[in-house]
């Protein structure tokens, strides 16, 4: 690959650390690195065990956490046993389902790591480009091919896009991550606006002749930048799609900054550019690309799929389980894989609002399902829709406990108000927004500030976020607030939402 960046004035040290030594490398190091003390190893290492899915966790002592991909959530019931069995051997008994729709284990050391990639390639998944500069998990439909609303199943599309991308040394050293989302759901179960590049259901009909294909929205994300990615003009057709993304991909390696780190997402360059420059780019590669068509999109419906509910394949159902903040413990997995077995045929799916899904459930078992489930399928409107990153118990970057902090509001506000409908609130720990504070009804970003000359968990607020068709970030409060004060101003908005909203609004819309 011609690294046509590499002559640069100005890189920073990540993309030095790169060009000394590909991220990928790592891999076949591991054996070495797992004999040293954590403090040997050094930085670039730590940097490039990313790119094995392997991530240094909070404290910095030695213990990791690693992340397996699950391409739009795709599971069975072999893979989850395997993965519960060692979350219990190596991970204390706990699994984290990310907004990716990857799973994590936590707490395991370098060594444990290389016995859990070995245990989950013989099960057909991989921690390759879990994290790093790399094309992460690609998220998507998790209903993709049971989908009654789905325009068309993207299944074969994801897994040919996974087959090229993961590890796939022409893509190894990209500017930043590259998040790819591919959804043929009405919903915007893929969460275009805030992906790298999302692609969302759309028809052209030309000469009489209806087609169902793709637009393309490129240059979301969040983190203390955030952006609402920008829809392009184009129509790809099924048949195009692996095409399109490489062009972009390669776009975004060749000509995405490479200097100041908190700058080189692809939104940095689709800003620096504009869509039209941009699109000429694309033409390029692809000249034959055609535009226009329609959106097939309907109300965003956040990612969650609680409940029973009937696929398009007759007399079969799914059933969408809440995991609170995506944290479960490995047992409540494995049973769940059990019960897929013994009432469906073992498949399950994992959400980018880090729940779970079991599939192709026959009507007559969905009761026994129901009664065996450790899960809850019928959540209240608090529990059952909010989010919260890992928190300080793991990650490096974050102030506060996110997850009791989110606990601590659903039990204030549950007592104090009736909700008929979602009201989500996500807590997440710092700027990067790991836990989509702006895309929720109530975001909250943790911090410090001092109160009476001490040191306070503190807050940033945002209401009214949203995605799909009406997307928007949401509106952020000025100042930064103790959790007393959140709670109050919570309590308030709601009690002043509730008593003027028209029956069929939303809180952010
Ligand atoms: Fe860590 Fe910040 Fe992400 Fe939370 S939002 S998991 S604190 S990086």
């Amino acid at each position: 690959m011609e690294q046509v960046w590499k002559d640069r004035e100005n890189l920073n040290k990540n993309e030095i650390a790169k060009l000394e030594k590909d991220g990928l490398a790592i891999i076949d190091e591991l054996p070495q690195l797992a004999k040293k003390s954590f403090e040997d190893i050094a930085w670039d290492d730590v940097e490039r065990l990313k790119w094995a899915g392997i991530y240094a966790q909070r404290p910095k002592n030695g213990l990791f956490l690693i992340r397996i991909k699950l391409p739009s959530g795709q599971l069975n019931s072999k893979q989850a046993k395997v993965i519960a069995q060692l979350a219990k051997q190596y991970g204390k008994n706990e699994i984290q389902i990310t907004i990716r729709q990857c799973i994590q284990i936590h707490n395991i050391t370098l060594a444990d790591a290389i016995a859990i990639r070995k245990a989950i390639a013989e099960v057909g998944l991989t921690s390759v480009g879990g994290c790093g500069d790399v094309p992460r998990n690609i998220l998507g439909n998790p209903l993709m091919g049971i989908d009654p609303e789905e325009l068309f199943d993207t299944s074969n599309l994801v897994n040919e896009a996974v087959e090229f991308l993961t590890g796939n040394p022409e893509y190894s050293n990209l500017p930043r991550k590259f998040k790819l989302s591919i959804s043929a759901n009405p919903h915007d179960v893929g969460f275009a606006g805030i992906n790298d590049c999302a692609f969302v259901p759309a028809v052209k009909t030309s000469h009489g002749e209806t087609v169902d294909g793709f637009h393309v929205y490129v240059g979301g994300g969040l983190s203390r930048d955030p952006h609402l990615a920008v829809k392009l003009d184009f129509f790809v057709k099924p048949e195009e799609t692996l095409d399109f993304i490489k062009t972009v991909i390669t776009i975004f390696r060749d000509y995405g900054f490479r200097e100041k780190r908190t700058h080189c997402r692809l939104k940095h360059l689709v800003d620096a550019w504009g869509k039209e420059k941009l699109q000429e780019e694309i033409l390029k590669a692809m000249p034959d690309l055609e535009k226009g068509g329609r959106d097939y999109a309907r109300k965003w419906t956040y990612g969650r799929f609680h409940g029973f509910h009937k696929q398009k394949q007759d007399g079969l159902y799914y059933a969408g389980l809440n995991v609170i903040s995506g944290m479960m413990s490995a047992d409540a997995l494995e049973q769940v894989a059990l019960l897929s077995e013994k009432y469906g045929d073992g498949q399950l799916r994992t959400t980018n609002s880090q729940c779970l899904l079991v599939i192709n459930l026959p009507k007559e078992h969905l009761k026994d399902f129901e009664k065996a489930c450790p899960l809850s399928l019928k959540p209240d409107y608090l529990r059952g829709y909010g989010a919260s990153c890992t928190g300080n118990k793991y990650c490096n970057f974050a102030p506060i406990d996110t997850k009791y902090y989110l606990k601590a509001l659903y039990d204030y506000l549950g007592e104090r108000h009736d909700f008929k409908a979602p009201f989500r609130i996500n807590v997440t720990g710092c700027t990067h927004q790991c836990a989509h504070a702006a895309i929720a009804d109530l975001g909250l970003v943790g911090g410090k500030m001092k109160k009476n000359g001490v040191m306070v968990d503190a807050f940033t607020l945002s209401i009214g976020g949203a995605l799909g068709k009406e997307a928007q970030f949401g509106y952020t409060l000025k100042g930064r607030y103790s959790f007393e004060e959140v709670q109050k101003i919570a309590d308030l908005l709601i009690a002043d939402f509730l008593t003027h909203k028209a029956s069929t609004e939303s809180y952010a819309h």
